[in-house]
């Protein structure tokens, strides 16, 4: 396979290196393999004037008419009045300014198979992706993330967790990785197992060893981080009766892969206690010492309250996906009992061929309603609460809290400028709710993350979505015959 992509690729470089001379833009690390992508803007020098800001910092009132201030890369100052010379001026009169938003688990591989996931047992989810994701080139883990990325921007996304779990070679991982590095994401790239990979296998160490060393150079000036797509330590398999049943994995494949990230420093991620097939799983990692502060933990629908306690002492995080877990069937999430025994509790996309799109706002609006359906009351999870869990939160479980998450003076600047003047979503009234009850990705107006400028009046600055439209869809079309799916 890696002979089938140096070609076409060293004819795209020159394309690109040939545009970016004639534009005159400094030239990205990785030149950007599809022609949909340009090179990232500069970081900006900018001031965002008389808007409302929430800043998102524990305690921290809003400012109703406040101005941000961003240079390099970094929020320079929050407040009102700024002086800011020489910066660049944007009208924030209409808009909430606040945080990126941040995903904290989402296959972005996935989405070239968007709607996809048919509605009889031999077309669902896991057979649907299995049989196309093995027919998967670097070509297509790139193109995959590539439209995610250029989604999470247009939805006001700054940080995702990429949770990688169709690494068929090393090849692989890099072009999925590159598509995060073209587009200025920020984020965690968790390596993983192929979709094809047998339980009994443990994804490729030394390529995960390789990938660690070389990660100066992969980290998009330190925009990314590495962790590990994980397995765990059972699983729910149906048995000769095609029942489910709970079966513990082999140590042969999850003590190698724990231990390499463990080893390496990274963090590890796992989808657990997802059915009701799948119990005591965060018990059974306990029992092994497995549950550190660098553990996250996916879904956990059917998590005991002496589990939660586990993770909360650990200081373990919780990535749910509402939309994704009540699509497939899985259940419904837990939201305000992790709330309540104090576990870092964050949001997720999932995987678009289940959840459609990756609207955060819409992952918001799931979150509260199906709490405040399950408990009966109108009033069980505040808005104000689940825009936390949307971004200081999800920040804070993917071990980014000090970079981004909320606008404080000294982080890193993953600003969103939602419009609250559109049919949607007007008039202003009290901004949490609208964010939470109104707000849709087609009302984020300007997104910066580390201080670019990547959607601005609506439109994405460095991505020509026609363009990627056309390449996403001639690559689903192609896997789509190479697997013989119909
Ligand atoms: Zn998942």
């Amino acid at each position: 396979m890696a002979g089938d992509m140096s070609m076409p690729r060293r004819a795209f470089l020159g394309g690109v290196t040939a545009l970016g001379a004639m534009s005159g833009l400094r030239m990205p690390a990785h030149a950007a393999v599809s022609p949909s992508v340009a090179n990232l803007p500069a970081r900006s020098n900018v001031v965002i004037r008389n808007a409302y800001v929430m800043t998102m910092e524990p305690s921290q009132p809003d400012l109703p008419n406040g101005d941000l201030h961003v240079d390099n890369g970094l929020i320079v100052d929050v407040g009102t009045g700024l002086a800011a010379p020489g910066a660049q001026v944007i009208d924030g009169r209409g808009f909430i300014v606040m945080p990126g938003l941040i995903d904290t688990h989402w296959h972005m591989w996935t989405t070239l198979l968007r709607n996809m996931s048919g509605d009889d047992r031999a077309h669902g989810y896991f057979p649907m992706t299995t049989a196309l994701g093995k027919v998967y080139t670097p070509r297509d883990m790139y193109y995959g993330t590539l439209l995610s990325s250029a989604e999470a921007l247009h939805s006001g996304i700054t940080t995702v967790h990429n949770w990688c779990h169709n690494v068929m070679s090393y090849e692989h991982a890099v072009e999925d990785l590159r598509a995060m590095q073209e587009t200025g994401l920020r984020g965690r790239f968790s390596y993983g197992p192929a979709r094809s990979t047998p339980l009994t296998q443990p994804f490729s160490v030394a390529d995960l060893e390789r990938m660690h060393g070389d990660w100066a150079s992969l980290s998009n000036e330190g925009l990314l981080t590495l962790g590990i797509a994980w397995r765990g330590v059972q699983a729910a398999l149906p048995n000769a009766e095609g029942k489910m049943e709970l079966r513990p994995l082999s140590p042969d494949m999850y003590r190698v892969e724990y231990e390499a990230a463990r080893r390496l420093g990274l963090p590890v991620s796992v989808h657990l206690n997802s059915t009701k097939f799948d119990k005591g799983h965060i018990i059974a990692l306990h029992k092994l010492g497995y549950v550190f502060d660098g553990l996250q933990v996916i879904h956990a629908i059917n998590t005991s309250p002496e589990e939660m306690d586990i993770l909360a002492a650990a200081g373990a995080s919780v990535s749910i996906s509402p939309a994704s877990e009540m699509r497939i069937g899985f259940g419904l999430p837990k939201v305000a009992e992790y709330l309540d025994h104090k576990v870092n509790l964050a949001l997720s996309v999932d995987t678009t061929p289940l959840t459609g799109n990756a609207d955060m706002f819409g992952i918001m609006k799931l979150a509260q309603n199906l709490e405040n359906g399950r408990s009966e009351s109108e009033f069980k999870l505040p808005a104000r609460k689940v825009v936390e869990l949307a971004t200081i939160e999800g920040a804070k479980a993917l071990g980014l809290a000090e970079r981004t998450g909320s606008l404080k003076k000294g982080k890193r600047a993953d600003v969103i400028m939602v419009s609250t003047r559109e049919v949607n979503i007007g008039p202003f009234t009290e901004p949490a709710y609208m964010l939470v009850d109104s707000a849709q990705a087609s009302n984020v107006d300007t997104v910066l993350v580390d201080g670019r400028i990547l959607k601005r009046n609506g439109k994405l600055t460095a991505i020509d979505v026609g363009k990627l439209m056309d390449e996403a869809s001639a690559a689903t079309q192609s896997i789509k015959q190479r697997a013989n799916w119909k």
